[in-house]
């Protein structure tokens, strides 16, 4: 894998050297209110990386702060999809198991007069706030006692209020520049249950107040995350720096990845599993983590996408072929290549014996011979691609079957079309051949070139296949369709299904096994699979798609 090197490892490392930490800790905060996408995977990849690269460490701390959202579901996922991509946390935390740490600083704020109740709806809260250009008023309740607040504050606690009726909210300067700084919300009041903490808590803080803290209780040193943070970081910093926390942690921010052709947007991504446009999310189409691993992405190209994409202070949006080329890149020694014929055509070779079934030898993968070779099965019957023939070869150009014109069956003969069988509206349903025997893969023939190298599948050992292929979810951003929304660009051709055939030797594949179908693409076996019926996607093309 790439060493890794960008700007966060070189503020680690000098951090260690002049010793202001002892070591590295960072951390991964996800919501759990979605499943992760491939955006995440830089997030997790940063901080993990990072990390070990000092012999340092990283938390999965789940930050289940808000009540609104978040489900369990999505926990167990979460952290199933750091398993996949190779990562075991050093600790996994909730942010509400901190609620009563984070309640004690609130009360701590309270008393050093830094933090009032407020009565201001938000309506009018937003109005009080002010402008980019306009400073902001400040509440008329900004001036309550300190004993009011504890009061009030213990009774919001309690229970004694209804939704929006107070929050708690830091005395900092409503004329800041920065509008985080105006005076930001620490705590609001939701009367919900929540997916750890059950009724035990009718006030929540805000991240902006939580996050700090629990990445001062962890002991975290670098806290990185995406860029639409850099402006909170100075509240960020004001938290720590008036909460008398044992250890200051440091926010450094990165920033977001995009990829073209990907929707990363989690309410985009509810929306189609919700309206049932994709599958699940772990649908081969979608942007997630299961949804790329199901596909049939490794985690080894996930991570040298990643690392390639490098990281810096800025929001980049990276072409989706690097991903497809960190694929094929790392798939291609690895994957076994079987033959399968995604859009079978018949081929009958006359001068071959009935009921006769010979046995060739061929490598599991031409350019890794470490990998072996298996028999795959020779007879008078054999599928090649329908797009692998073509009546009268139209050019010099044509390096395939047509009548009159030899190939080779790779690993197995030459053979040349003789003729062809059509149904009533002229679809070719047999293809008439001859072979010669002289030409056996393996024995040194060389007297002729065949016109090409064409692959095929037994009739008789073949296993029936669903083959399914994929296209982005959403058409390209163009003139027409830039100003549509997401669900009004979905690609109607996103998933094609094919039915054809593969060789004997993927009986009892299994789900996630990786395949490279030798002139067709990278294939990964799906859930779908049954044992007489293996189910394949296609997780990239063998060459890019890409058009001028
Ligand atoms: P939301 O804002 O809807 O909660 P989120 O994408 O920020 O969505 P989180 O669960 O908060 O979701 O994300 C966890 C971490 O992953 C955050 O630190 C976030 O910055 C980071 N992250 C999310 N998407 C990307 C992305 N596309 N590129 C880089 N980092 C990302
Ligand atoms: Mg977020």
């Amino acid at each position: 894998m790439e060493e890794i090197s960008n700007y966060i490892k070189t503020l680690m490392a000098e951090d260690l050297k002049e010793g202001r930490v002892k070591e590295i800790i960072t951390r991964f905060p996800p919501e759990p209110n979605a499943y992760l996408h491939i955006g995440h995977a830089r997030a997790i990849i940063t901080n993990f990386e990072c990390a070990k690269a000092y012999g340092g460490k990283t938390n999965l701390r789940f930050d289940d702060t808000n009540p609104t959202k978040e489900d369990s579901e999505y926990v167990d996922a979460i952290q199933e999809d750091l398993k996949w991509l190779g990562y075991t946390p050093n600790h996994v935390f909730f942010g509400s198991d901190y609620f009563e740490a984070t309640y004690e600083k609130a009360i701590l704020l309270i008393k050093k007069g830094l933090a009032y109740v407020d009565d201001l709806t938000q309506e009018e809260a937003s109005k009080y706030r002010g402008t980019l250009t306009e400073p902001g008023k400040n509440s008329p309740y900004r001036n309550r006692s300190v004993e009011e607040n504890l009061d009030l504050f213990a009774r919001m606690r309690a229970g004694e209020f209804k939704d929006g009726e107070k929050t708690l909210r830091a005395k900092i300067d409503m004329a800041s520049p920065n509008i985080n700084m105006r005076d930001p919300i620490l705590y609001r009041i939701i009367h919900m249950h929540h997916h750890r903490q059950g009724d035990k808590w009718c006030i929540y803080p805000m991240y902006d107040f939580a996050h700090p803290l629990q990445d001062s209780f962890e002991g975290i040193t670098h806290s990185c995350c995406s860029l639409e943070f850099d402006n909170h970081r100075v509240l960020y910093d004001w938290v720590l720096a008036n909460t008398e926390v044992e250890h200051i942690s440091h926010q450094y921010e990165f920033g977001r990845l995009n990829i073209t052709g990907m929707v990363m947007s989690k309410r985009y991504l509810r929306t189609l599993v919700d309206t049932k446009k994709v599958s699940g999310y772990d649908d081969p189409r979608m942007p997630t983590l299961v949804g790329l691993k199901r596909r049939g992405f490794t985690p080894e190209a996930i991570k040298n996408f990643i690392l390639s994409t490098g990281l810096s202070r800025v929001n980049s949006t990276v072409d989706y072929q690097a991903l497809e080329e960190a694929l094929r890149d790392d798939l291609k020694l690895k994957a076994l290549r079987p033959n399968a014929v995604v859009n079978p055509v018949l081929v009958q070779i006359d001068n071959y014996p009935e009921g006769q079934v010979e046995y060739l030898d061929c490598p599991n993968n031409s350019e890794n011979e470490e990998l072996g070779s298996r028999k795959i099965a020779f007879s008078r019957y054999v599928y090649i691609e329908r797009d692998d023939f073509i009546e009268e070869k139209p050019n010099k150009k044509w390096k395939r079957l047509a009548i009159g014109v030899e190939v080779r069956l790779m690993h197995a003969y030459f053979i040349t079309a003789t003729g062809v069988e059509k149904d009533k509206d002229g679809n070719i349903t047999l293809i008439h051949a001859t072979y010669d025997p002289a030409t056996r893969s393996g024995s040194g023939f060389a007297e002729r070139k065949p016109n090409g190298n064409i692959h095929f599948v037994e009739k008789t050992t073949a296993i029936p296949a669903t083959f399914r292929q994929f296209e982005a979810l959403i058409l390209p951003e163009t003139e027409e369709t830039k100003d549509l929304d997401f669900m009004e660009r979905l690609n109607p051709n996103s998933l094609s299904v094919k039915e054809g055939f593969v060789e004997a030797s993927l009986k009892g594949t299994k789900p996630l096994d990786h395949f490279q179908f030798v002139r067709n693409g990278y294939y990964a076996t799906d859930k779908d699979s049954t044992d007489d019926h293996p189910v394949f996607n296609c997780t990239v093309s063998l060459k890019s798609s890409f058009k001028l």
